[in-house]
């Protein structure tokens, strides 16, 4: 007998901005087989309720957050939340990922999911608490920074809540802004999510609960959490993870010419060796993580000197590193992990900020603008000083920094004279610190991804850490077939909601998801890792359906003109380029998709998307 009850809390929650009402809804069985959660719920919901062509500002766009089966349990990793919308950034389906509590506490409060819809009147925040769902003033706290408002609600409402919340970039609409939890202020950055909530005048979501997911055969989901956490252990990536995070990559992957530098102009970085683990370690003062990992890949840093000596805060990961040091030619430590904290407080993307402050210190390199449009700053690689001002001046729309909050593809456009060649973006969303001429799969999983250039959607382990097994990272050859893998896997981990890294590191495996889902939910199904694979697959050729009824098809799986024509200047990667064209047609024959990058009728029916290939 199925019984959904087991894993997941059977409901879903729908909130109503608009007249302020909340209704509870039952999960569904074709949703949940279909579907299994997480990533799989709202893209299934948006494919549903989203009405094409609408501005994502408007009170018509929804924002859906997720939770999955495995999400407060045991299981170690599966604790992480997810939110999903069309994104003002880049005009597409998004889906972001955020870390912390607040994915265990929704879980604990009874949901599987919560839809928002419509747009408050005014400044409002939501607490829900256990089957209370409450509809508050937060008129006072619309302009506080997200520590501010963090602690204010906690006093409001209860000090063992947790929350997802908006900083003043939220609030001003600013297409680069954060989703930020109350936890180490970890974020679900990407795609302006925050200027979505912002839009809805929806300040922050506080949520306290007292539930717990049953679980369907005790016995057998304690033996595969014991099997996964001797993978973690035994994993020799393990011990490094959990020493530094991410920060452990930062300088073997400048010397393996992952992590570009210059805008990607990719010039040799003097002073590179100041990203070295023994340099960044001694920053760090605390560990920490999300709910149930054992990984604890957070970190808590000090600074003892300089001009922000005494600031003690989360520490920059790999991609801030970059984003705000070798991305602007710096490699003052302070300033990044100053440029850091003052994104988590205003409530910003590092990645998306730092390349849009890339552009704009090459923009004016090149004297493609001047110190008129820049409020008489001079913007030059290296300066560490200018990195925090612009900082400001984009979550707060000062000057310049109006300009630079529309992302880089719509601040290209307005300003013209050439820009659009260093905006390096893909569908609007800026690269991560990766250099796709460096990893052609990993490449053109940038292009090909629902959401625009983001690492986190299929990030290649064949090309970058060499499991399963190494492959030629400049090698076009069967490119596909490997990006296609690893999306799927990415697509299948998130509707647990696993984190990625583990799976990077393959300390976790589908296989061994199989066994937990099953030990928790009970469903035959979720047994097989074969059903897994393709309900993988089919969650991503629905949201690749969703860009495609936006109009959004293959002409925007389009690089930038840098990393198709311009040679890397360094080694490993000196003298390559990215085969777009190659590539990408070697991956739409993979997918089953036509050449217009439009999942075909065929494709669709096989993956049990019938109504979405007659609707498409
Ligand atoms: S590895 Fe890090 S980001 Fe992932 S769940 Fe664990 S603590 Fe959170």
């Amino acid at each position: 007998m199925v019984i959904f009850m087991y894993g997941y809390m059977g409901k879903i929650l729908r909130i109503d901005l608009t007249n302020k009402k909340a209704t509870v809804e039952s999960l569904k069985e074709e949703l949940v087989k279909k579907f299994i959660g997480g990533r799989g719920f709202g893209a299934k919901i948006l494919w549903d309720e989203l009405k094409p062509g609408i501005c994502p500002l408007s009170p018509e766009n929804k924002i859906i957050f997720t939770v999955g089966p495995l999400t407060g349990t045991k299981a170690q990793s599966a604790s992480r939340w997810m939110v999903q919308f069309k994104s003002l950034l880049t005009g597409t389906y998004f889906r972001s990922v955020g870390g912390g509590f607040f994915g265990a506490e929704l879980k604990f409060a009874g949901y599987d999911a919560v839809i928002i819809e419509g747009k408050a009147e005014k400044p409002t925040y939501i607490y829900i608490n256990d089957g209370d769902v409450e509809f508050r003033d937060a008129q006072k706290i619309w302009g506080m920074n997200t520590l501010a408002t963090r602690d204010f609600l906690k006093e409001e409402t209860d000090k063992n809540a947790h929350m997802v919340m908006i900083g003043p970039a939220g609030e001003n609409l600013v297409k680069l802004s954060a989703i930020v939890t109350d936890v180490d202020f970890r974020t679900a950055s990407r795609g302006g999510g925050g200027a979505v909530m912002g839009s809805k005048n929806l300040k922050a979501i506080v949520v306290k609960g007292s539930k717990r997911p049953e679980i369907y055969n005790e016995d057998a989901f304690n033996e595969a959490v014991r099997e996964q956490i001797e993978s973690y252990k035994n994993n020799p990536g393990f011990e490094g993870f959990h020493a530094l995070g991410t920060n452990s990559a930062v300088y073997p992957f400048y010397a393996l010419g992952h992590f570009p530098t210059y805008n990607f102009k990719q010039k040799e970085l003097d002073g590179a060796e100041r990203f070295q683990a023994e340099v960044l370690s001694e920053y760090v003062v605390k560990h920490s993580g999300c709910w149930g990992c054992m990984i604890r890949c957070g970190k808590v840093f000090k600074l003892t000197k300089g001009p922000y000596a005494g600031t003690v805060w989360d520490f920059p990961e790999y991609e801030t590193h970059w984003s705000f040091g070798g991305n602007l030619g710096n490699i003052n430590i302070e300033s990044i992990v100053y440029a850091n904290m003052l994104c988590d407080l205003y409530g910003l993307d590092t990645i998306s900020t730092g390349v849009a402050i890339g552009f704009a210190i090459e923009l004016y390199e090149k004297g493609i603008i001047g110190k008129s449009e820049t409020d008489g700053l001079e913007l030059r690689w290296g300066d560490p000083d200018v990195i925090p001002e612009l900082v400001k001046r984009i979550a707060l729309r000062i000057g310049i920094g109006d300009l630079l909050a529309e992302g880089t593809r719509k601040a290209a456009e307005k300003i013209g004279r050439g820009a659009e060649k260093y905006a390096i973006h893909v569908k609007g969303l800026e690269f991560p610190a990766y250099d796709p001429r460096s990893a052609k799969a990993h490449g053109l999983n940038f292009v090909t991804s629902p959401i625009g250039a983001s690492h986190c959607i299929g990030w290649n382990k064949f090309e970058i850490t060499g499991v399963p097994k190494k492959v030629d990272p400049f090698s076009v050859e069967n490119k596909g077939e490997l990006t296609k893998y690893v999306q799927d896997e990415t697509a299948i981990a998130e509707t647990a909601i696993f984190c990625l890294f583990p799976f990077n590191f393959e300390m976790m495996t589908i296989d061994l998801y199989a066994k937990m889902l099953y030990a928790a939910t009970g469903i035959e199904e979720f047994k097989d890792p074969k059903y897994l694979w393709l309900v993988g697959e089919r969650i991503f050729n629905l949201e690749r359906a969703i860009n495609v009824r936006e109009g959004i098809d293959g002409r925007y799986d389009r690089m930038p003109e840098r990393i198709v024509k311009e040679p890397v200047l360094r080694e490993p990667s000196k003298g390559q380029v990215f085969e777009e064209e190659v590539l990408l047609k070697d991956y739409y024959k993979v997918r089953g998709w036509d050449e217009n990058g439009v999942p075909t009728k065929e494709k669709l029916k096989e993956l049990g998307l019938e109504e979405v290939a007659e609707k498409l």
